[in-house]
């Protein structure tokens, strides 16, 4: 019965100038998520982006497709009308009622609005007059203008398009209408969350994996390229950068105190993400750091890891609990995913009484023992980096 979608946008509507930029991101995601589906004809029209779906298309994976886009306040699945004179509007409205709702005992009211201005009728008028028809048709409903349970929308354009059912979207903004960032992405259970979030205010993502062979397998790294490609499913296509960290880290073993590991490694991956994030055009670094939530997490431990960073680094998940992210991580279908027991190169690593405050000074003087070979150590990092593209 639906033959279209009605998509609506909250805040990017209130973009002022620049609302067309968001308009046509907007539109532009919504084509991507349903180009794989089928022959869709999207659309923007009038401060909402319209959806045409091709015959025989499936209404469970379309609707869920669109779920996944950020920037959808709700999306309305849509009756067509072909013809907008009152006769067939009428019936059309009616057969709608009769077919969505066998069981006609409810209060209902009808809302119009009216893109033709020639329209013989106003949009108070088609309220009205629509109203006394489904009354007139199907005696056993009742108005009730204040709080109806069912709300017909009748939309006369060229063709008219009758709804009642709003699906809620995802909000947020369209990805690609903020510009785009590295995001630090661990086979954890936050930075997938941390990457998402980000991505749902407009941000585009790419992505940089540090791996440590053979210490972490090819599992690890596989669960990684998943992780990715269950967050692309809602952030579009990313590249990721799969940083091989070995000789790295082993040299940073070697020489420095093993107490101080974690924080030094994190402030190379830091440098490293961000000379990839630079090269990426990236504005920006995204971890799934929290506060607290382990050793290197309290507020020395990420002054120290920030301390190397001349990008803002954005940390989204910073003042949330362990369990609050967890909940977004089951929705967004990455928890399952980050749970497989695959090390990642921190756990390998770890110090049994890693520092919890470190002073900038002393692990300064500890990297000072790094230098003779650390910075070619970088550069062959950088030069053998592994590109995956997700999607
Ligand atoms: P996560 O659940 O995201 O792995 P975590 O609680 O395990 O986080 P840490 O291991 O301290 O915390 O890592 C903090 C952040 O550093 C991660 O959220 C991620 O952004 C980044 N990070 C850690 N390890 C890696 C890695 N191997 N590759 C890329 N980024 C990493
Ligand atoms: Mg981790």
């Amino acid at each position: 019965m639906f033959k279209a979608f009605l998509i609506k946008y909250a805040e990017i509507g209130l973009k002022g100038n620049n609302r067309y930029i968001f308009e046509n991101a907007l539109r532009d995601r919504v084509q991507e998520a349903l180009n794989g589906l089928g022959e869709y004809m999207v659309s923007k029209e009038q401060g909402r982006i319209f959806v045409e779906c091709p015959d025989g298309y499936d209404y469970e994976e379309t609707v869920a497709a669109l779920k996944k886009v950020f920037g959808i306040s709700s999306l309305c699945p849509v009756a067509v009308i072909e013809s907008s004179e009152w006769e067939s509007l009428t019936q059309g409205v009616g057969d709608y009622v009769e077919m969505m709702y066998p069981d006609r005992n409810f209060t209902f009211k009808v809302e119009a609005k009216r893109a033709d201005k020639n329209y013989p009728y106003t949009s108070p008028e088609i309220c009205i007059e629509m109203g006394a028809y489904l009354l007139h048709r199907f005696p056993e409903l009742q108005v009730d203008v204040h709080e109806p349970s069912v709300r017909v929308t009748v939309e006369v354009r060229t063709k008219c398009y009758v709804y009642s059912i709003i699906i809620p979207g995802l909000g947020g903004m369209p990805v690609g209408c903020n510009g785009k960032a590295m995001l630090l992405l661990s086979g954890g259970i936050d930075s997938p969350v941390a990457g998402y979030m980000l991505s749902k205010r407009g941000v585009s993502l790419a992505a940089t994996y540090f791996h440590a062979p053979p210490y972490t397998s090819d599992r690890a790294k596989q669960k990684v390229v998943d992780l990715a490609t269950i967050v692309s499913k809602y952030t579009g296509p990313m590249k990721l950068f799969v940083v091989n960290f070995t000789d790295i880290q082993l040299y940073i073993y070697d020489q420095c105190p093993h107490e101080e590991l974690t924080i030094i490694m994190r402030r190379y991956m830091m440098k490293i993400a961000e000379k990839l994030a630079e090269q990426e055009n990236c504005l920006g670094l995204i971890t799934g750091e929290s506060l607290g939530q382990v050793a290197s997490q309290t507020m020395q431990g990420l002054a120290a890891t920030n301390e190397v960073c001349n990008m803002p680094v954005y940390r989204p998940l910073i003042a949330f609990d362990k369990k609050d992210i967890v909940e977004i991580a089951k929705e967004i279908n990455t928890f399952e995913t980050s749970i497989q027991p695959f090390e990642d190169c921190c756990t390998i690593f770890v110090a049994k009484h890693p520092v919890t405050k470190p002073s900038i000074k002393v692990i300064k003087r500890s990297e000072e023992k790094l230098e003779e070979k650390i910075n070619e150590m970088i550069e062959t990092a950088l030069n053998t980096v592994e590109i995956v593209n997700v999607k």
